[in-house]
């Protein structure tokens, strides 16, 4: 193994993530990330990082983003209780796709103290990049549960990365829209979300080229719908400059990379092509750029090649090679019979020809010319308060108030809304 690089990154972890499943025979497992885990130490990768268990963060500080009814619903939601609650089943869209499961409030506690942690690490500049494999649940909305994600770690470790940075940029390259993450900030020129994504008659539906943000938020959010096949070379070709550009016009002071990993070819749902060398060329382009990434895993349904995907993406984070042949390690059955860490792809044909990857990316980079330039050389000009505070400063990402942080410390209390005094337009996004 070589060191190219010496980045600060820091990796969240906490192993009872691995104790929490949804449904018999459901898609998504999340023992996904302890395999990833299991991994990264095999491979020696985790002494080259700072490695944590994070800190729970409370309920008060979910409905940051999230309702408060929501949360309190999926604190006291059980499989035993189910037959109490069917009408809020129905209005929070769990049970069926979001399946009810023991400990559902504790594993979500869990992902999303990864994410949270992660940014704070960020702000506090104890680290160049973190990287939370539990984390990346982009589906979730302000009071629903949507696509296997209950609560939006993506929309919470941002608000938290908003309280240091002036703009924050959202990636996301799992093979499905971003929708979660982009509802959330829509009419805010804060954050641009950027999500790369199959498009028609796919779920969750929405991601379409022409959404390009709302008001004050209007071309902060850019969609780029994809055909089945999606290849590395395609891939790289869209993405290499798109996110160029974003990083030339845009120039946030951090960004949180969703990195879902069923845009693999032969994903158990998904319908691209990409190796890991593909998916991986994002990380290590975005990473060129030098600003503090947090780092985040999301959909992937295909087991064995899930941790493949994110332990070669924190060796690339790191800037470390690692041999094709796997090391031996706990799971080591999954990975049979070759046993290494990249994966073939398929020959299946590539539906998006290059006329429309053209097209489309030529569509997006108008759209972004048209973002305001970001206040650089001009702070001299004595209007620094018009250009430090970009439009749409609607959402207060303050200091956690004094209720906040008691609820901190109990976390079984809650807090009435009125109580916490912060005004319900404070999540009108
Ligand atoms: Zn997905």
């Amino acid at each position: 193994m070589t060191t190219k690089d010496s980045r600060r990154v820091s990796y969240f972890y906490d192993a009872e993530v691995g104790n929490y499943h949804y449904g018999q025979g459901h898609p998504m497992k999340p023992h996904r990330v302890r395999m990833t885990h299991n991994l990264v130490v095999n491979y020696g990768l985790y002494r080259r990082m700072e490695v944590f268990r994070p800190r729970h963060v409370s309920p008060t500080t979910m409905t940051r983003f999230h309702s408060d009814d929501y949360i309190n619903f999926l604190r006291a939601i059980t499989p035993d209780n189910m037959q109490d609650y069917m009408r809020q089943l129905q209005r929070f869209n769990v049970g069926e796709d979001c399946p009810v499961f023991d400990g559902l409030f504790e594993f979500c506690q869990l992902y999303t103290s990864g994410s949270i942690g992660g940014a704070i690490r960020l702000n506090d500049d104890q680290a160049d990049a973190v990287i939370n494999w539990a984390g990346g649940l982009h589906h979730a909305k302000k009071a629903e549960a949507s696509g296997f994600c209950y609560v939006n770690d993506c929309v919470l470790a941002i608000l938290e990365l908003l309280k240091k940075h002036q703009r924050v940029l959202y990636i996301d390259i799992d093979i499905h829209h971003g929708d979660g993450v982009e509802e959330a900030f829509y009419t805010t020129n804060r954050v641009m979300t950027v999500s790369f994504h199959k498009y028609g008659e796919y779920f969750p539906g929405t991601g379409d080229v022409l959404d390009i943000g709302y008001k004050e938020g209007k071309n902060y959010a850019i969609n780029f719908p994809l055909n089945d096949g999606m290849d590395d070379e395609s891939y790289r070709k869209i993405f290499r400059p798109v996110i160029g550009k974003v990083m030339e016009m845009f120039a946030p002071g951090a960004v949180v990379l969703q990195c879902g990993a069923d845009s693999l070819s032969g994903d158990r749902l998904g319908c691209f092509n990409l190796s890991l060398k593909g998916h991986a060329d994002c990380v290590e382009f975005v990473k060129g750029f030098g600003v503090p990434v947090l780092l985040l895993g999301g959909g992937g349904y295909t087991l064995r090649n899930v941790p493949r995907c994110w332990t070669y993406e924190t060796a690339v984070m790191l800037g470390e090679d690692v041999k094709d042949e796997l090391p031996y390690n706990d799971y080591f059955e999954y990975f049979g019979p070759d046993h290494r860490l990249h994966l073939p792809v398929s020959n299946m044909a590539n539906l998006n020809s290059e006329q429309y990857l053209e097209k489309t990316m030529n569509q997006l980079i108008e759209v972004l010319r048209d973002v305001e330039p970001v206040p650089g050389g001009q702070i001299q000009t004595g209007q620094v308060e018009s250009q430090l505070n970009p439009r749409g400063l609607n959402m207060e990402v303050d200091e956690p108030s004094a209720d906040e942080k008691a609820a901190d410390q109990h976390p079984d209390e809650r807090v009435a809304d009125e109580a916490m005094g912060r005004p319900q337009a404070k999540y009108d996004f």
